[in-house]
């Protein structure tokens, strides 16, 4: 692979990451650039005012170029000074020793096992994960320390990793998920520009399911007037069914400051005739109406009723962040961005 370092002095819009190493670019990831880091911790301690059903987290990367542009990990690149625009899809941190240092933190005596999940702020098996191999490190170290862990994901890359989960999955708890929400490919393609095609993560939900793994599905986020008509939740709720899907989640498109000005940029060049409809329905804020969040829950029990799914599993919540819950404290743990981001 060919790759050419850069210093923090060279054009491109760099900041002084904590543990920079290197910035990297290469012709295999064009329009990307890797901040290569030697990270000082791998386990992130979830506030507990967060509300999640989990205590802990690991992110091997900071940024995403899966490039959602409803992504709501967006705003916690503005606390590496980058933007949460184009900078998140494409000025992508690695923490090269991820799985040594979280090796390392398994093994204390004080370590008490607890779940660690991941997939929660950026997706662990983004692009990234094919140049830098981080997470097979990261499981191994899980499973041979005896901490269950789950794993959300729209990379397909996953797939690399199976006799290693099954592996996993006889020492501790493995949770796997899926993240599908947009089965039509050309709106999934403008929505998700960077991810694999819904028709691939089906096939993957699949794959886990024939290894033996258990498969649920976050269908999270279904976007109003564009994903959450009865015809797209009948044909998404069965292709998920089909696939063998264990449980699935589901909830409406969350608007939050980083992920709000991008989404709403992204529609009103598509859909420039749906931004009065989003200006009534999220009145400025972060969620939808209750009346509409009541209304979408009523569609997805009656679809997930009708094709035999149950709801998430444990680590797949609907309802995380939304009013009325907890949600983390994103100025003290920028990176413990623990919503539904993918769960
Ligand atoms: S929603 Fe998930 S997969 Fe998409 S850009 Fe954000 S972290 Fe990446």
């Amino acid at each position: 692979m060919t790759t050419t370092a850069r210093t923090l002095s060279e054009p491109e819009p760099l900041v002084p990451l904590a543990g920079l190493v290197r910035s990297v670019q290469t012709p295999d990831f064009a329009g990307i650039t890797f901040h290569e880091v030697l990270a000082k911790s791998a386990l992130n301690r979830v506030p507990k005012t967060s509300g999640m059903p989990f205590s802990w987290t690991v992110n091997p990367y900071r940024g995403c170029s899966h490039a959602c542009v409803y992504c709501f990990a967006r705003k916690t690149h503005s606390y590496l000074n980058l933007d949460t625009g184009l900078d998140f899809d494409s000025q992508v941190v690695v923490k090269t020793n991820v799985g040594d240092v979280l090796g390392r933190e398994v093994s204390k005596a004080s370590w008490a096992r607890e779940h660690v999940a991941m997939g929660t702020n950026t997706d662990p098996y983004q692009r990234a994960e094919g140049r830098y191999r981080l997470m097979p490190d990261i499981i191994r170290a899980l499973a041979d320390s005896g901490t269950p862990f789950s794993i959300l994901t729209k990379g397909t890359l996953l797939s690399r990793d199976i006799p290693l989960l099954k592996r996993a999955g006889t020492q501790v708890s493995v949770g796997m998920g899926i993240s599908l929400a947009v089965l039509d490919p050309d709106l999934a393609h403008a929505v998700e520009p960077g991810t694999p095609t819904p028709r691939a993560r089906v096939d993957l939900i699949t794959r886990l399911r024939n290894a033996g793994l258990p498969c649920g599905v976050m269908a999270m986020p279904i976007l109003p007037w564009l994903t959450d008509s009865d015809e797209a939740l009948d044909a998404l709720f069965g292709a998920l069914a089909a696939a063998g899907a264990t449980g699935v989640s589901a909830g409406a498109l969350h608007l939050r400051p980083g992920a709000r000005e991008w989404y709403l940029e992204w529609l009103a060049k598509t859909h420039p005739t749906l931004i009065g409809r989003y200006r009534r329905l999220y009145r400025g804020g972060t969620y939808a109406s209750s009346e509409y969040r009541a209304w979408l829950s009523e569609r997805v029990r009656v679809h997930r009723r009708r094709h035999g799914l149950s709801a998430g599993a444990r680590f797949f919540r609907e309802d995380a962040g939304a009013p009325g819950t907890a949600r983390p404290d994103q100025r003290t743990v920028p990176e413990a961005v623990t919503e539904p981001t993918l769960f």
